[in-house]
């Protein structure tokens, strides 16, 4: 049987290492505040920033919450950027997407501080991790490093593949990896010979975003199995990407959905703002 990766406990653990932080930080005069700006009333994005800000509240930094109607323009989302990019007293900026069609979510990432882009999507963040120099990392794909090493499983010479090469999950995924000096294949629609590809995993991690695409016929045996996917049915049970319960008996290792690669998302957010707080 497989190990079970448990994000939700090795999530709490995170958060609870940051709580003791911030208190040290505190003692020392230094406070955090992170601004949370959403645009419009989709769902799914006001329960993701009201996660947020329950995080910020448990490690105990402010979170200040913008909450904009749908008909904002894009230049008065930039006005207020541009104004907490000014403002001393918030160090970490989110404008939760996606964002309106009306309004270009290039340009909104690229307006973030460098300094205050607590998501790790700003070109000169995800420039810096590329050359391998300090920077704010995207949460998913940092959480998931994190997922790895707490759990004991070695990445080092490891052959790790990605499926999926987004700019939030399968790219800095990549880099992240190569980091820890994993020999790294980065697959996406495009590819040919998926399954033999996936089958010289050492480390699969599986971000395409189609629910239980990945079966056992994809896997090496002992192989460790990370699913990024997330789906919710009609009646609000959560999949991933991978059939759980066929690969499962085959790998050594493995995240379930719910409770892997989730929750590790913000657990890592709230790691880059405590980083934003000593910038
Ligand atoms: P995305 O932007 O849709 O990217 C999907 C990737 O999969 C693309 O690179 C695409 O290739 C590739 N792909 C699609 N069909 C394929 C196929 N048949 N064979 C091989 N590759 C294929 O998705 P994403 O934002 O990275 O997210 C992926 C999944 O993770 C989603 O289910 C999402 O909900 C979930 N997610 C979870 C978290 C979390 O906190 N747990 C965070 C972010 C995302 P092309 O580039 O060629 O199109």
């Amino acid at each position: 049987m497989a190990k079970l990766i448990d994000g939700k406990h090795i999530s709490a653990e995170i958060k609870e290492e940051l709580k003791q932080k911030v208190a040290e930080l505190k003692a020392e005069g230094i406070t955090g505040a992170l601004a949370v700006i959403q645009v419009g009333d989709d769902p799914a994005s006001s329960v993701y920033v009201r996660n947020k800000k329950k995080a910020c509240e448990f490690i105990g930094i402010d979170s200040l919450s913008y909450e904009l109607s749908e008909e904002t323009t894009q230049e008065e989302l930039l006005e207020l950027i541009e104004k907490l990019n000014q403002d001393e007293k918030v160090n970490g900026i989110l404008v939760q997407l996606p964002v309106p069609k009306h309004i270009d979510e290039n340009t909104i990432i690229k307006a973030i501080s460098p300094s205050k882009d607590v998501d790790g999507f700003h070109p000169q963040s995800v420039g810096a991790l590329t050359i391998g120099q300090k920077g704010f990392v995207s949460c998913t794909p940092a959480g998931i490093i994190q997922l790895l090493k707490r759990s004991d499983v070695e990445i080092e010479g490891k052959h790790c593949v990605i499926i999926g090469r987004s700019n939030i999950v399968g790219k800095p995924m990549a880099l992240l990896m190569l980091r820890e000096n994993a020999t790294v294949t980065i697959t996406h629609s495009r590819t040919k010979n998926l399954k033999e590809i996936c089958k010289a995993a050492d480390i699969l991690i599986v971000a395409i975003g189609k629910k239980e695409f990945v079966d056992a016929s994809y896997l090496k045996e002992g192989a460790v199995v990370i699913d990024v996917g997330i789906h919710r049915d009609e009646n609000n049970k959560l999949s991933g990407d991978v059939k759980f319960d066929e690969v499962e008996p085959l790998c050594s290792a493995i995240t379930p959905v719910p409770g892997g690669v989730g929750p590790m998302t913000i657990a890592m957010l709230m790691n880059n703002c405590v980083e934003a707080m000593t910038k």
